[in-house]
């Protein structure tokens, strides 16, 4: 009997979406797991990062009603707000600004300066607590990592468990070069910072530039060990390799 994707459990429903949908063009990844009972209500999660604007373009074309949801930690780069704004309307997107909890941020970052003694607590302050609770009414999230992106990323699957909910990596297999053919294809707006040498930009006081022969997210958390915001770091309840260890 073929498995009811809606009602299986989570851990069967992303073999069943790897299987059908694991080497499949990201477009196809994107416009299935939209339509799939096996991944429910959906949200988009962009940085508006260096190479958001691909997997943004792909999702205009779909589906402009799914949430866009970005999360502004209000620690950004000034051209990164306005870059989310002039995507946001080129694309007509669906977006909806997260921001951290104020009495959180004046409990905890007092000085704003968190960064700087405890990175870890300032991204699950300003990044990942926000986000959890903006996800919590829906089912999945697609984000836009990819596995040449290297470290822990490079060993992620299309689909994965995050807790109960599901997560969706429509750019996982594709190469470094198919991301700047895209955008020349499609003539997209590139993140202005990228012309100034930020490859891959993140919160402001956490984001260097990066040489063109270092790994694209070397600039970020430069001199530190931390190499990710935590956001993906959740491991799924019943499949320990989905996020291990492990956006724009
Ligand atoms: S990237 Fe830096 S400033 Fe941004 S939330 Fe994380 S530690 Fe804080």
């Amino acid at each position: 009997m073929p498995l009811d994707l809606e009602l299986a459990p989570i851990k069967d429903r992303v073999a069943a979406l790897n299987n059908e949908l694991g080497d499949a063009a990201p477009e196809d990844v994107l416009r299935e797991a939209l339509q799939s009972a096996g991944v429910g209500l959906t949200a988009m999660v962009s940085s508006f990062g260096a190479e958001s604007v691909m997997l943004l373009h792909m999702l205009s074309r779909i589906d402009r009603l799914v949430p866009v949801l970005f999360i502004d930690t209000e620690m950004l780069f000034p051209e990164t707000l306005s870059y989310q704004k002039e995507l946001t309307c080129t694309l007509k997107l669906n977006s909806r600004v997260i921001t951290p909890d104020r009495a959180k941020m004046f409990e905890r970052d007092t000085d704003g300066l968190l960064h700087r003694n405890d990175p870890d607590a300032c991204c699950a302050l300003r990044k990942s607590e926000p986000l959890e609770q903006a996800l919590s009414n829906f089912d999945a999230w697609i984000t836009g990592r990819k596995r040449v992106q290297g470290g822990v990323r490079a060993q992620m699957q299309v689909f994965e468990a995050d807790g109960t909910r599901l997560k969706v990596n429509p750019l996982a297999n594709i190469a470094a070069q198919d991301v700047q053919a895209y955008i020349d294809t499609h003539n997209l707006p590139r993140h202005p910072l990228v012309a100034r040498g930020f490859p891959s930009i993140g919160c402001a006081p956490c984001t260097t530039k990066a040489k063109a022969d270092e790994n694209p997210r070397a600039g970020r958390w430069r001199g530190m060990e931390k190499t990710e915001c935590g956001i993906h770091l959740k491991a799924g309840p019943a499949d320990h390799n989905t996020t291990s260890g492990v956006a724009e």
